[in-house]
């Protein structure tokens, strides 16, 4: 038998290699292997077996790494269709499906000394008071890790290898698993009497089964229980789920919704999660507890829909509009459309849901792809909150200031909820003190030496920094040009920082927290601060888009929104569609409550369609004005869009490239006949990181088409060595 295998050194290409006698039988499509290659033995993985090969003289595998394969040939299809839609090598596609943390060779289970009595043993017989305490808390536990059992006793190891010498207990190596929650106390929860709209949207989940739904349902209308009960289902047929949440709302409070439904108890290991912050250790665990069967659900951000779930019956995709599922380097696939990818090769059944869904779900839904379900209310009959904008343009400011944060309306409504003990959180989509600072006697404005954007300046710790790329230099106390050296330094646009500062001077007597990137500092303070929130503990909460998701909080009932632009104008064709969602997605974090919810919504531009039908409600409403501007300007859902970008440190010669880009793909017109090509242009962040950035823009409504075409091109491609090429399929990132 002949096994063919990619290799993990980047080759683009397949290898066949021999299967040897004593390891017939073991080799698999998906098992992991050592093979011979030139005068060095890599690692592989097996993508197909045959009888024969075309090539003779070949070289025989040397081992198995691990003793089954980890992914499952299903999985495997789907890294090479990865590869052939999103234009990328094999080799990246198989790196994405196949963690790190479980393609090493050495097997990564944590092995401890565990305790236990023999049977047959000696027993209590002659041992000293100490041995014999030693020996109960032994019985008790029948097994018990070594470590734990010095702790407990407060013994040391010379007495219980004593008690292993007289032929009592054994110690022996064993395998423990990590479980990142094995500290939390979770309290299983039963299902809940669902309400009317519920119970249509899960039968028609539970009755047609395979198919793809677009669960459309208003922040706290109770998707996660529809999520719940149509997992049930599927784990009584025998089959598995994963639920995909976006990194940032997989927080502990979503994990235990899941864990505290199906995994408690004897079936601790059914809920298997997966994200960016476990330790390799435990996400080897997570993983192999998945392959092996023992975990049938998988909860996880984006990489989890590669989860090797068999007989997989149900994925879910939370949050479905959430950029966040697309990966910004290679393989740049979206985890969402790889669900439904994933779905129909697997017969198992999709649900995507969310409050705002993308416009691209929104259509499909609408052109019939997929069955769209509606859950137009609260689960708990509660109100959706009055949505008030206030005109920032109208606000009067103290002297030549500008205008100020806080509205009239807005200090009112919060001095009002410090004096009812109602909490108030503030939103506002940009970290630091101040965006920009600049010198108003000689106009010097600080930028970042790498990028073509300003510093922000963050005052606590007296630095300015790029947000682009990290940069970080001391705050100057004068204007930084030789010439000048003026004191005068003024300081523009505001932060999440300044909106913390100001509010304390308002409210001085008022607990005021600030949550974001910046503000949380060591592991757990995300979860500290949260946990104060609810405890009551904080007045008033402001913070970037980490508040806006999935958080559910009763005794918030004022959701300030400090200034809705800072998304709107940029030069993104999706810009008013973001700026939709978050402003429907922050609101929806207003009376969760017994109290109704109020949010103000501070803007310069009040009858912007995206902030007019998000004070509405009306996500179909702003779908038909989005969708007309679409269809005009033939973007993305009329059609599909391939973003080519070029980098390199000299503008001249990625402004070349990309001319010379643009020549070769001309031909490709010729077979995609509504193929069209944008640009060469420069990107709206011209350099970034150093490198200067030209794009193309191609868009048509055959994209698997265009993927092989763009293959063939770039593949004879002839860039100068300092200026990459980079190849997005659906991008979600046009700056
Ligand atoms: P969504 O995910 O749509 O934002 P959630 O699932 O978080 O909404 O539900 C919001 C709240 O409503 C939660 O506290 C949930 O426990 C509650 N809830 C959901 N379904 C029901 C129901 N059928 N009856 C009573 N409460 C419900
Ligand atoms: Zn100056
Ligand atoms: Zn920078």
């Amino acid at each position: 038998m002949v096994a063919r295998v990619t290799l993990e050194i980047a080759l683009r290409k397949e290898f066949d290699y021999l299967i040897p006698s004593e390891l017939e039988g073991c080799v698999e499509v998906g098992t992991r292997v050592k093979v011979p290659f030139g005068r060095r033995e890599v690692l592989g993985c097996v993508t197909s077996l045959a009888e024969h090969s075309d090539h003779d003289s070949l070289k025989s595998i040397t081992k198995i790494i691990g003793t089954q394969s980890l992914v499952t040939p299903r999985v495997l299809e789907l890294a090479r269709w990865i590869a052939e839609y999103y234009c990328c090598a094999p080799e990246t596609a198989l790196k994405s499906v196949l963690p790190d943390a479980v393609r090493k060779e050495q097997q990564g289970w944590r092995e401890r000394l565990f305790v236990r009595l023999l049977p047959g043993g000696e027993g209590m017989v002659n041992l000293t008071k100490r041995q014999a305490e030693v020996y109960h808390v032994i019985e008790e536990n029948r097994s018990i890790a070594l470590q734990e059992l010095l702790k407990i006793t407060g013994t040391t190891a010379a007495t219980v290898r004593k008690l292993e010498d007289r032929g009592v207990i054994e110690i022996a190596p064993q395998i423990s698993e990590r479980d990142p929650y094995a500290n939390e106390e979770i309290i299983p929860t039963r299902p809940l009497e669902l309400n009317s709209e519920q119970s249509v949207a899960l039968d028609e989940v539970n009755k047609n089964s395979g198919e793809f739904f677009l669960l459309h349902g208003v922040t706290g209308s109770g998707k996660t229980e529809v999520y719940l009960q149509a997992i049930a289902h599927v784990l009584e047929q025998g089959k598995g789920a994963i639920v995909l949440v976006p990194e940032i709302s997989l927080t502990p409070q979503t994990v235990e919704r899941f864990k505290a439904r199906f995994s408690t108890g004897p079936l601790k290991t059914l809920v298997a999660v997966l994200h960016s912050h476990l330790s390799v250790g435990e996400r080897h665990d997570e993983w192999h507890k998945i392959r092996q069967g023992r975990a049938r659900i998988v909860i996880g951000a984006r990489s989890a829909i590669f989860a090797p779930v068999e007989h997989l019956g149900l994925i879910i995709v939370d949050e479905e509009h959430e950029h966040s599922y697309k990966q910004e380097e290679a393989p740049r696939y979206h985890a969402r459309d790889v669900a439904v990818v994933r779905g129909q090769r697997e017969s198992a059944t999709v649900v995507l849901g969310s409050a705002t869904p993308s416009m691209e779900s929104y259509h499909n839904a609408k052109r019939g792809r997929y069955r769209l379900l509606e859950l137009p209310n609260r689960a708990d009959d509660k109100q959706m909150p009055l949505v008030r904008v206030q005109d920032m343009r109208t606000e009067k400011s103290k002297g030549d200031k500008g205008p100020p944060i806080f509205s009239q309306r807005l200090k009112e409504a919060i001095r009002d909820r410090l004096e009812q003990g109602e909490q108030t959180i503030l939103f506002l989509n940009r970290r630091g003190f101040a965006t920009s600072m600049q010198c108003p006697e000689c106009g010097f404005v600080a930028e970042c030496p790498n990028c073509s954007m300003s510093l922000t300046y963050h005052r606590r710790e007296q630095f300015l920094r790029c947000h682009v790329c990290g940069h970080n230099v001391p705050a100057p106390k004068y204007c930084p040009q030789e010439k000048c050296g003026s004191p005068e330094i003024r300081f523009h646009g505001l932060g999440t920082e300044k909106v913390e500062d100001v509010l304390r001077k308002l409210f001085p007597n008022a607990n005021v927290t600030r949550m974001d990137s910046d503000a949380l500092k060591r592991k757990d303070d995300f979860r500290r601060i949260l946990g104060d929130f609810r405890r009551g503990k904080i007045d008033i909460l402001v913070g970037t888009q980490m508040i806006a998701k999935g958080l559910h909080f009763p005794r918030v009932t004022l959701v300030g929104i400090v200034y809705a632009d800072t998304g709107l104008h940029l030069a993104d064709f999706r810009a008013g569609e973001r700026t939709f969602q978050l402003l429907t997605q922050v609101a929806g974090r207003a009376g969760r409550g017994e109290v109704e919810g109020e949010v103000v919504v501070q803007t310069f531009s009040p009858v912007h369609p995206a902030i007019q039908f998000a004070r509405r409600h009306d996500y179909e409403g702003y779908f038909e004005a989005e969708m007309e501007f679409r269809e005009q300007l033939y973007y993305p859902p009329f059609t599909r869009a391939a973003m080519l970008t070029l980098r390199g440190r000299s503008e001249e010669k990625v402004s070349f490239s990309a001319d010379y880009l643009k020549k070769q793909i001309e031909p490709i017109v010729e077979t995609i006949t509504d193929l069209q090509v944008s640009g060469p242009a420069p990107a709206p962040l011209l350099r970034a990181e150093t490198f200067y950035r030209y794009q193309l823009m191609l868009r048509t409504g055959r994209m698997s088409e265009l993927s092989r075409c763009l293959a063939a091109v770039t593949s004879g491609l002839n860039l100068p060595d300092e200026v990459a090429l980079t190849i997005d399929i659906d991008p979600v990132n046009l700056l």
